[in-house]
């Protein structure tokens, strides 16, 4: 694996990351800035990151465009090399962009993970979706194979 890039916490805003993993089981584990320490098992992740400029990506033929602020993505790494080689992945900039994702953390200014073995990312979103500031901001995405999610992404906007 490569070494893990290291990066500061997003912490620019008053809250964030850490309301994320407030609302997440006491079971996970931070990762914070780095996959140095991400574990073989697996299960699920939600990725808190900032977009410091907005991100243009191409979505079911359409062009959309993503404003600055903070988000989270949950997916799950069930496959070999569990959630280490799949955040692994994440943190890296310089990959093909193959899911929708990859654009973002390519981006990212700042990405902060949080681990759940044998978690549901679908679990994650309800926890996180159920709480004030959290919303979905482009259906479908990272969920085109989940029927319960709008979407696997959030955006956070702090309380005003
Ligand atoms: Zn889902």
């Amino acid at each position: 694996m490569d070494l893990p890039r290291p990066l500061p916490a997003p912490d620019d805003d008053a809250g964030w990351p850490g309301c994320v993993g407030a609302a997440l089981p006491p079971s996970a584990i931070v990762l914070p800035g780095g996959v140095a320490a991400a574990p073989r098992w697996k299960g699920a992740y939600a990725l808190a990151f900032t977009l410091v400029d907005p991100v243009a990506f191409s979505y079911r033929g359409a062009g959309h465009s993503l404003p600055p602020g903070h988000y989270v993505y949950a997916g799950s790494a069930y496959g070999p090399g569990g959630i280490g080689a799949r955040l692994g992945r994440h943190f890296r900039r310089d990959k093909k962009r193959h899911w929708h994702i990859d654009h973002l953390t390519a981006s990212a200014g700042g990405m902060t993970a949080f681990a759940i073995e044998g978690g549901s990312e679908c679990a994650i979103l309800a926890r996180l979706g159920a709480l004030p500031g959290f919303g979905h901001v482009l259906a479908g995405f990272g969920s085109s194979d989940c029927a319960a999610c709008r979407s696997h992404l959030l955006v956070w906007r702090p309380p005003a």
